[in-house]
């Protein structure tokens, strides 16, 4: 049994979800498909909860948008006017219910964690009904299952759970073995699970393909597919390198290392679940179905070459923070994160020295994040600064840390172009090699070493 994710960008409208409902009915039928919510919604549903907030007046007309852009795609996806208005009184339900959340928020002028994660997974029960009863519209077997009644068990973190796998996988193993069939089409919203004592918990924005991951090797599938509207890993951002190249094959640690530097393929944590069961991920592009693709397995060196990708974010900023001998100081790393931790600041890396402290966060993180550390008392460092207007670039492949020679040829011809490296991150990880530019110098830095690395 295959368990198949499909995302908001194969689900962008009518034509693309028929698309998509073509394909799987001719392809999918005894596998379980783990979807996002359509293209848009989920950002609609929290943005929604912040209009609530402010004025309940907001609710109707967040709620018909919601309505009409369902509508539209129902249309388009189901011909059979009696079952479409069946489907439409099915969803109406579900429409209630979400329009109350939202009047519970403003009545109570409360947004907490547990209403935000349960408001944000609408998206995900709606194009899961959809999906499946335009299908069954269409005469096949299909039904949709609810992370709940699934019994896919959270840690109960709002907004950024982990799945506990042996609870899961006990509880889904039954749940699908009771309804799955060779004919029979499975549904299954991504994105969420329920915690020990009942609470709806998200995996965090994008999260549907960490929970494909999470049924996948629950289940212990033949394989993950994860269906999207590219063709799969590249060498290098097409935005910035329009003749890079797909790579056909990848290991765990570079798929996990590529999605860290923003490849917007996967999940960061989607790799976690399957490499722990040895299940291989096939990233499938829908617009060439028998394409290849990219696979992720344990073992996958393909070529000679040891580098398989250029990859970078520019949503990285520095929060330095200056003390002497930081190494023999107990405990100041702990009081920094910790700080850092309960301002709900995520610290993407960190980098020290005995007398630099170097964090990289999120932009959108690092006026708070320094503002969060000067507070902590008693003070223990002498200064901090923070640093903007830096990429951070990573060239990645397994093996890259026991090759002589690959990263003096990256920094070579990155000094050669003439571009200052201001931090670098090498040895950690046995599959990337990261370091940080000015910003100016992004453009270039790609270039040259996709030259190198790849012409
Ligand atoms: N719909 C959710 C989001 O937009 C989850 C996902 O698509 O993976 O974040
Ligand atoms: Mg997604």
């Amino acid at each position: 049994m295959k368990v198949i994710k499909i995302g908001g960008g194969c689900l962008k409208d009518g034509p693309a979800a028929g698309k998509i409902i073509k394909l799987i009915s001719k392809r999918g039928e005894g596998d379980v498909f783990v979807l996002s919510a359509f293209y848009g919604v989920t950002n609609i549903l929290i943005a929604g909860i912040q209009k609530a907030l402010e004025n309940e007046d907001t609710i109707p007309s967040v709620i018909s948008k919601l309505k009409s852009l369902h509508h539209t795609i129902i249309k388009s996806l189901i011909d059979d006017g009696n079952k479409r208005k069946q489907l439409s009184k099915d969803l109406s339900k579900i429409f209630q219910e979400l329009e109350r959340y939202y009047y519970g928020i403003s009545f109570t002028r409360e947004a907490t964690p547990r209403m935000k994660d349960m408001i944000a997974t609408y998206g995900e029960r709606i194009s899961a009904v959809i999906l499946s009863k335009s299908l069954s519209s269409m005469g096949k077997q299909s039904c949709c299952l609810l992370p709940e009644d699934a019994g896919i068990i959270t840690d109960g973190k709002f907004m950024d759970a982990s799945a506990i796998m042996s609870k899961t996988s006990k509880n889904l193993t039954a749940a699908l073995d009771s309804i799955i069939t060779p004919q029979k089409i499975v549904f299954i919203p991504g994105f969420y699970g329920i915690s020990e004592s009942g609470d709806i918990t998200t995996f965090g924005r994008g999260g549907s393909d960490y929970s494909a991951a999470v049924v996948a090797a629950s289940i212990n599938a033949e394989v993950l597919e994860i269906w999207k509207d590219t063709q799969g890993f590249m060498t290098a951002d097409p935005d910035n390198i329009p003749h890079c190249k797909l790579i056909p094959k990848l290991t765990y640690e570079e798929a996990a290392e590529l999605s860290y530097t923003g490849a917007g393929i996967l999940h960061p944590r989607t790799v976690e679940p399957v490499k722990k069961a040895g299940i291989s991920i096939a990233i499938k592009n829908t617009y060439n179905p028998d394409a290849k693709g990219s696979l992720i397995t344990k073992n996958a060196h393909t070529a000679n070459k040891i580098i398989k990708s250029v990859s970078y974010t520019a949503d990285i900023a520095v929060l330095k923070i200056y003390a002497s001998g930081i190494g023999a100081r107990f405990g100041i790393l702990s009081q920094i994160t910790e700080n850092l931790t309960s301002s709900g600041i995520n610290i993407r890396s960190v980098v020290t020295s005995q007398t630099c402290i170097s964090l990289l966060l999120s932009r959108k993180d690092i006026e708070m994040g320094h503002q969060s550390i000067k507070k902590i008392r008693p003070r223990p460092f002498e200064k901090s600064s923070i640093v903007t207007d830096v990429a951070l670039v990573s060239i990645v492949g397994e093996g890259l840390q026991n090759n002589r020679g690959v990263a003096a040829k990256c920094f070579t011809a990155v000094s050669d172009a003439n571009v200052n490296i201001e931090m670098i991150s090498f040895g950690t990880s046995t599959a990337a090699l990261y370091f940080l530019i000015h910003e100016d110098k992004l453009d270039t830095t790609i270039n040259v070493l996709h030259d190198i690395f790849f012409d």
